[in-house]
């Protein structure tokens, strides 16, 4: 068995890769993911990029739908389902987000399968960690810092329009945020997956710790058959009883975390499928049947389905579910907030009138522009002085100063003052908007 370097900086899992079966559904999942993720900032809708989180604007647009901070509570129903959907699927097949789709690993995969090509493990199938020829440590080094800029720079590009980033890049007039934030990036993806690797999963990722909340007796781990592997034995031919692990230790090269499987089930455990991948090639080529280490559960009997805590997964996703599309289908296109100004409670102007301002915003939710007129429906009184008709471009915010004046004001104190908005746009409601008017008492 291999020595646990786990309490080492740098770690050389895995030392060896096998290609297989789980190797083949990890590449295709990665690629799939990368392709997303570098296509996603190219889409474009209506002449703007798709995807985009506009932080100067405090706005995020995904093709026709623009959600400002006053939408938080979608997000975070968006977020309270993908953390739910996690749980499901790690209460249904362990930790398969882990082994095929987090970023991490996917990263830790791409540089590992790049330094094993450039470095291949030599001919005793150790290690290789102290490099031949540092050119050759060069290259990979050079590698993982080209693939961790182009991932900074796709990740800056859902921040800051794509096109606008990389023109400015290309012309060095980059802005210190957008560069601070490539550079920061690639330095985090370069250390996590070419150096720290396995130590994130171990170490700083939650989700490890947090799994055996959602495990069931009949959630898919990996797992060795002892019964049929053990005893090991190395010399299978002169050892009549023995079972059929071979004790080659292929199963800990190939493993990322660098754990042994063999000793059962460990958080460490990414549930990647490499050890699978490196014990069936080996019971392969011993003309042995496949899968002594395979994704099995505890209580086969038992079917996935049926568990209380997976059923209770799929009631909260299904709540939350219902709630977003209630909201999204229920969301106002368009919002409208009016408050007094505060600094100044009133002015005194000609004609004995008496003049109270207010902070009108506008936020057009909508892909067409609007037309708004404001006017006051229940003071015969009060007028708006200047303007109070607006437009709105689309999917776009504005702020404006109303001034609201009543002349020979009857009642002192603060009175209700009641705002009505109406849009052009026929989708839109005319709509209320309730505030105070303060009047003085002139005696004062
Ligand atoms: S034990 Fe097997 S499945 Fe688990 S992390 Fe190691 S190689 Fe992957
Ligand atoms: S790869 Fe298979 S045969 Fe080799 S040590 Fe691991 S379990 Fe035993």
């Amino acid at each position: 068995m291999q020595p646990n370097n786990h309490n080492k900086i740098i770690s050389d899992y895995p030392q060896k890769v096998i290609y297989g079966y789980f190797s083949k559904i990890r590449f295709i999942v990665g690629l799939l993911l990368i392709c997303i993720y570098c296509v996603g900032c190219w889409l474009s809708y209506d002449g703007h990029q798709a995807i985009l989180i506009n932080t100067e604007a405090r706005k995020l647009q995904l093709f026709s739908w623009i959600f400002w901070p006053q939408d938080l509570f979608l997000l975070s129903l968006a977020l309270i389902i993908s953390a739910f959907v996690l749980f499901a699927v790690t209460n249904i097949a362990g930790r398969i987000w882990c082994g095929y789709a987090c970023p991490q690993s996917t990263f830790f995969w791409i540089f590992s399968y790049i330094k094993r090509k450039i470095i291949p493990t030599n001919q005793n199938n150790k290690s290789n960690s102290n490099y031949k020829y540092w050119g050759q440590a060069i290259l990979v080094h050079l590698c993982w810092l080209i693939i961790s800029v182009l991932f900074a720079t796709t990740f800056v590009g859902y921040f800051v329009p794509i096109k606008q980033l990389l023109t400015s890049i290309y012309l060095t007039t980059i802005e210190f945020t957008p560069a601070f934030w490539i550079i920061t990036i690639t330095l985090v993806t370069y250390i996590n997956a070419g150096i720290l690797k396995e130590k994130i999963c171990l170490n700083v990722c939650p989700y490890a710790r947090l799994q055996s909340v959602m495990f069931a007796d009949s959630t898919k781990v990996i797992a060795y058959d002892a019964t049929r592997g053990e005893p090991r034995a190395r010399h299978i031919k002169t050892n009549v009883n023995a079972g059929d692990c071979v004790d080659c230790g292929l199963c800990v090269k190939v493993c990322p975390t660098g754990i042994d499987i063999r000793q059962g089930l460990q958080y460490e455990c990414i549930s990647c499928g490499a050890c699978i991948d490196a014990c069936n090639s080996v019971m392969t080529k011993l003309q042995r049947k496949i899968n002594l280490i395979s994704y099995k559960s505890q209580n086969s009997e038992k079917p996935w389905y049926k568990t209380p805590r997976l059923i209770g997964f799929l009631l909260a996703i299904s709540i939350a579910i219902s709630i977003l599309t209630i909201k999204l289908v229920s969301r106002d296109l368009l919002l409208v907030e009016i408050l007094p100004e505060r600094n100044v409670l009133y002015r005194v102007v000609a004609n004995n009138g008496i003049e109270n301002i207010y902070h009108l915003k506008l936020i057009n939710k909508t892909s067409l522009t609007q037309k708004i007129a404001i006017e006051i429906i229940n003071n015969n009184q009060a007028s708006i002085k200047g303007n109070a008709n607006f437009i709105l471009d689309a999917n776009d915010i504005s702020q404006h100063v109303i001034r609201v004046v009543v002349h020979n004001p009857q009642v002192v104190g603060s009175t209700p003052l009641i705002f009505g908005v109406k849009s052009d746009n026929s989708q839109i409601q005319p709509m209320k908007v309730e505030s105070r008017f303060f009047v003085p008492n002139i005696k004062d």
